[in-house]
């Protein structure tokens, strides 16, 4: 079979300027473009030889070559035409935006990000306080590694689906009309995989465990969460990839309790404190604190030290340590104590009861 001359093809005279390539080109591209004639061997056949032509036309050193030697020159140097429709999209793709101002890739092959990943992370307080680098694992989904997420054994490549012709979609006759569905043979990919990947099964993907070093911000709390951007998995259709989305959990912690920025824990104190006032140290998140029990402080009193609590997400500054104030009674006493809080009593139920009789 011989083939057609490039020029003639193009319906160009051979000192055709790059600019006039180009238009006779775009013409017929738009005349024969797939997504236009759907179903149609013949046009795709004359998309196919346009573009040919034209990817040898437009470079002035392939042009010069089969101006001298015409097509036996080309397959010499290596140029064999396109495959398919496939292989001029990627090949083209800029032009394609250029002719048509808009999309160039075909609808199955828009690429897609890959897929998020959740994980979910414990700390404790004193982490969620201060922030914290951690290394994590994450079994997660990598590109494999011997045919680079194209999922076909190397040296070889997807072929056109044979029921789509490339396009990922079928056209079913209903009456006058004909509806287009996605193709189910390539899952309106357009490419079927003939030869797999040994490796991977033609999944493009193999499990591997990667470690991440995560930074956690201070003031963090549980239902947080940190993206960390584009450690989700692969894009199989050369999209991005996905990211990772670290969940936050604050651990249970011995002493204290969390309400937003604040932080709460009990202390217990005898009576003669609470009556007498004494001065204690607290435990907080910033080590030991000082605090002064008044005279008289009841049980149930909560004493604030001032921003001893978890930095703000949201503002300036940080929450408070609350202190409830708990009054033990005491359980046993001495003979010495007994005898003294029987004269308090005494003292007291004085008091008491020339309050209830004239109070
Ligand atoms: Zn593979
Ligand atoms: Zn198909």
């Amino acid at each position: 079979m011989t083939k057609r001359d490039y020029y003639d093809i193009l319906g160009i005279s051979k000192t055709a300027s790059d600019a006039e390539i180009k238009k006779a080109y775009r013409q017929l591209a738009l005349q024969f473009h797939p997504d236009r004639n759907p179903d149609d061997k013949s046009a795709e056949e004359s998309f196919k030889v346009a573009s040919e032509a034209y990817e040898v036309l437009r470079d002035p050193n392939k042009r010069k070559v089969y101006d001298t030697y015409g097509h036996a020159g080309l397959n010499g140097g290596g140029f064999q035409g396109f495959s398919d429709v496939n292989d001029i999209f990627s090949n083209f793709g800029d032009i394609f935006e250029d002719f048509f101002g808009l999309g160039s890739r075909r609808r199955g092959e828009r690429s897609r990000k890959g897929k998020d990943l959740g994980y979910q992370m414990h700390i404790t307080f004193e982490e969620a306080c201060f922030g914290v680098s951690k290394e994590i694992e994450v079994e997660k989904n990598v590109l494999c590694p011997d045919c680079n997420g194209k999922q076909s054994a190397k040296g070889s490549s997807p072929s056109t689906c044979p029921k789509c012709h490339g396009r990922g979609q079928v056209g079913h006759s209903q009456g006058f009309f004909t509806i287009s569905t996605t193709c189910v043979y390539c899952a309106g990919e357009g490419k079927v995989i003939t030869d797999p990947c040994k490796t991977c099964h033609a999944k493009g993907v193999i499990k591997k465990t990667k470690k991440l070093n995560i930074t956690i911000p201070p003031g963090v709390d549980t239902g947080a969460q940190l993206r960390v951007s584009g450690e989700g998995e692969p894009s199989l259709s050369s999209g991005v990839n996905g990211d990772l989305y670290i969940e936050l959990h604050l651990k249970k912690h011995t002493l204290f309790t969390r309400e937003e920025d604040n932080v709460i824990s009990q202390v217990t104190i005898s009576f003669p404190q609470a009556a007498l006032g004494s001065e204690l140290a607290v435990e907080t998140l910033y080590g030991k604190e000082k605090l002064k029990i008044k005279k008289g402080t009841q049980s149930g009193t909560i004493l604030k030290l001032h921003s001893k609590g978890f930095p703000s997400l949201r503002h300036y500054g940080k929450g408070d340590h609350l202190v409830e104030i708990l009054v033990k009674t005491p359980e046993k006493l001495s003979k010495e104590e007994e005898k003294l809080l029987q004269k308090l009593a005494e003292l007291s139920s004085d008091t008491l009861s020339k309050k209830s009789l004239f109070g």
